[in-house]
């Protein structure tokens, strides 16, 4: 019997009592057929994973009891993912898969060929945790609000180095992040499906921690793109789990 394991935004630590709200009551309660006495997992994004039994179980109100810590919180490398809102459910996609590999901020971009979309910041949150519940993941991808890469790349932080993801081409990824020490800041750029216009590119080039890159050969669409870049980085320069 597979033990469900939920988000919680609430605190979680020694015999601390958790009440779950009415959604996650059902799901413990009627879609999973817990009763009182069965042990769930909880996290909450920041005290790592928690064993936690069911003291009284009701579809409105189901009252927990933390027992043990099962995982402790992990400490993802620092890694922004940037890209460019997308049609219908592929940007949702993209948001899933970035908090399965491990991007610590999702920042939505908006650049001259992005096609306008409405973002839903909450949804995207939504399908970011069911990922970190349904991957074993203690810590969640933050998204925030949409920018303008212009004014992005204006404040750009001195630190960070920036992944540029170029369809027009660039040197190999593997080569470019070769030898590149693990735990520094790491931000990277996927533009949206139209690609970068020449000034966008110019203005990238001129960034002194922009690092050009090509993801090989052949263009990719911007959700394959993102979740290649990611990979690759994770395999190169992210820290251990
Ligand atoms: N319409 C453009 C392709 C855009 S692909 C064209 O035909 O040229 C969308 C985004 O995915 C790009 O802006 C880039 O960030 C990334 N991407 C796709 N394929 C890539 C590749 N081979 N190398 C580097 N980045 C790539």
């Amino acid at each position: 019997m597979t033990v469900p394991r939920l988000y919680v935004d609430q605190p979680l630590g020694p015999d601390m009592a958790v009440l779950l709200a009415t959604a996650q009551a059902h799901y413990v309660a009627t879609v999973m057929r817990r009763r009182a006495g069965d042990s769930i997992a909880l996290f909450n994004g920041r005290d790592g994973c928690w064993t936690a039994l069911i003291e009284r179980v009701d579809k409105r109100a189901t009252l927990l009891r933390c027992q043990r810590q099962q995982s402790a919180q992990e400490t993802p490398p620092d890694l922004w993912l940037l890209a460019a809102p997308l049609r219908k459910g592929r940007f949702e996609w993209v948001a899933e898969k970035a908090c399965e590999l491990g991007v610590s901020v999702l920042k939505p971009v908006t650049t001259r060929r992005t096609v306008p979309e409405r973002l839903r910041l909450d949804r995207l949150r939504t399908i970011i945790v069911e990922a970190a519940e349904q991957c074993g993941r203690t810590s969640l991808t933050s998204v925030d609000e949409p920018l303008p890469l212009a004014s992005l790349l204006g404040s750009w932080p001195a630190d960070r180095h920036l992944l540029f993801c170029d369809e027009a081409g660039g040197p190999p990824l593997a080569r470019a992040l070769a030898d590149r020490p693990v735990g520094e800041p790491w931000a990277i750029l996927i533009g949206p499906e139209g690609g970068f216009d020449p000034e966008e590119r110019e203005q990238l080039l001129k960034l002194p921690q922009a690092v050009p890159v090509s993801l090989g050969p052949r263009i990719l669409r911007a959700d394959t793109a993102a979740v290649a870049a990611i990979s690759c980085w994770q395999a190169l320069c992210g820290t251990p789990r």
